[in-house]
């Protein structure tokens, strides 16, 4: 007998009817003489919906009545599918937040789960219960509902692994797996068998939606190995556990977009020691994060420009800062959010030469023009202009023999 852990996504409980096709995967699970805890996020575009809601009540609805409404929309799923286990024939019972509880800790919006009770549960699933537990959400140390970002129920399913000392972590979604990038936009992408947990947290950070990555994060931090799967096929999906255990056949494992930055320049900075820890002290203290950085190099060996990005969220909060920073002196502040961050991800890229060269030559034959670079050991990004996104997404794909 195997302790189970079933994560199901937004579009695998988008109806009823879908909610009645996973209650009968979990039905054979459970029949397989499996122990099964399921996790259920929203149905899909319930989330949207409900932040639409609130956002017209206004731009600054409370934080703390934000969380209880969008952790309603997982509470809707818990219900329903245990409702359809039931009918079924299959036992089977959900948990709210505060009924289990989760514990959480950090503020709304953005917590984190720090422990749950297994004491119920384990009970229930000893006496051959389906336990429900919906995802996204927890309950703070002073009894506040919480949500943990979005996507969280990922990272939902993760903790839950690792605190019921589950077996398996399996995610259920609308794809077969993890791809070399996203299929629904480019539908020559191949399915991924295996991936290193590093690998798929690159990926996921730098726009993978698959994944959540601070679920994958923990996954890597507590070695859990994933599986992600299709709801809708029976084909295997792909496991994410440690790197030990793969060979690197291929430079480049998956090609990643996302378009949450924007590009800020100031020109003519003094080119003068400490000018940039100026610029960048106050941004840091007003919690902005800066992503890429470039400095140009000095003509006339007094003033440079330099070029940074920012999530593109907290574009209009830099410009202020920057307008407020009286310990700096520039020509001119310009911005630009319509762009897009390409990024390039593979272990294989550490003992493989030439990959920036082929990266930039296959950008350059595309006429696609660089505006930022970023390199990790083992992750290539460049920032562009939105409109060239998916142009620059097939043709890497297609350089890096991805097809
Ligand atoms: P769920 O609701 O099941 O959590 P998500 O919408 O969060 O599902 O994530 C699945 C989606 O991620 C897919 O439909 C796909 O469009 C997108 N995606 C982006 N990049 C990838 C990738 N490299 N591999 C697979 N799917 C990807
Ligand atoms: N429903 C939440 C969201 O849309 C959590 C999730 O689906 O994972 O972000
Ligand atoms: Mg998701």
């Amino acid at each position: 007998m195997a302790k189970k852990v079933l994560k199901f996504g937004g579009t695998s409980v988008g109806s009823i009817e879908r909610i009645l096709h996973v209650a009968k995967i979990i039905e054979r699970e459970h029949n397989a003489n499996n122990q099964i805890i399921v996790v259920v996020s929203a149905m899909s575009g319930k989330t949207n919906e409900l932040l639409a809601n609130a956002k017209s009540v206004s731009d600054k609805f409370d934080k703390r009545e934000l969380d209880v409404l969008l952790a309603s929309g997982e509470q809707v799923t818990s219900a329903l599918l245990a409702g359809t286990l039931i009918e079924l024939g299959v036992k089977s019972k959900s948990w709210l937040n505060f009924q289990i509880p989760i514990l959480t800790e950090g503020e709304h919006s953005n917590s984190r789960i720090i422990n749950m009770n297994v004491s119920k549960i384990n009970k229930f699933l000893s006496e051959k219960g389906v336990a429900i537990i919906p995802g996204f959400q927890g309950i703070s140390k002073n009894g506040d509902v919480t949500t943990i970002g979005r996507g969280g129920s990922d990272a939902t399913a993760v903790a839950v692994s690792k605190i019921f000392d589950a077996d398996s972590c399996e995610i259920y979604t609308d794809v077969d797996g993890v791809f070399s990038t996203d299929p629904n936009k480019i539908p020559v992408a191949k399915k991924i068998d295996k991936i290193s947990y590093n690998e798929m947290l690159e990926l996921s950070s730098l726009g993978a939606k698959v994944m959540q990555p601070s679920a994958v994060q923990t996954a890597m931090m507590y070695n859990i190995p994933l599986e992600v799967r299709s709801t809708f096929t029976d084909r295997h999906g792909t496991k994410i556990f440690d790197q030990e255990n793969l060979d690197y056949s291929k430079s480049v494992t998956g090609v990643a977009y996302s378009k949450d930055d924007a590009k800020v320049t100031l020109t003519n900075v003094q080119d003068k020691p400490g000018v940039a820890a100026s610029i960048f002290e106050p941004l840091s203290k007003n919690q902005i994060n800066v992503d890429m950085v470039i400095q140009n190099i000095s003509v006339d060996q007094k003033t440079t420009d330099i070029t940074f990005t920012v999530k593109r969220d907290d574009l209009l909060k830099t410009i202020d800062t920057i307008k407020n920073n009286k310990n700096i002196q520039y020509k001119s502040l310009t911005h630009n959010d319509k762009v897009s961050k390409i990024s390039i991800v593979g272990a294989g890229m550490v003992s493989t030469p030439g990959v920036t060269y082929r990266m930039f030559k296959g950008l350059a034959e595309e006429k696609i023009n660089i505006l930022a670079i970023s390199t990790s050991e083992i992750k290539l990004s460049v920032i562009i202009n939105e409109k060239d996104t998916l142009l620059a997404v097939r043709k890497l794909h297609t350089t890096f023999d991805l097809d």
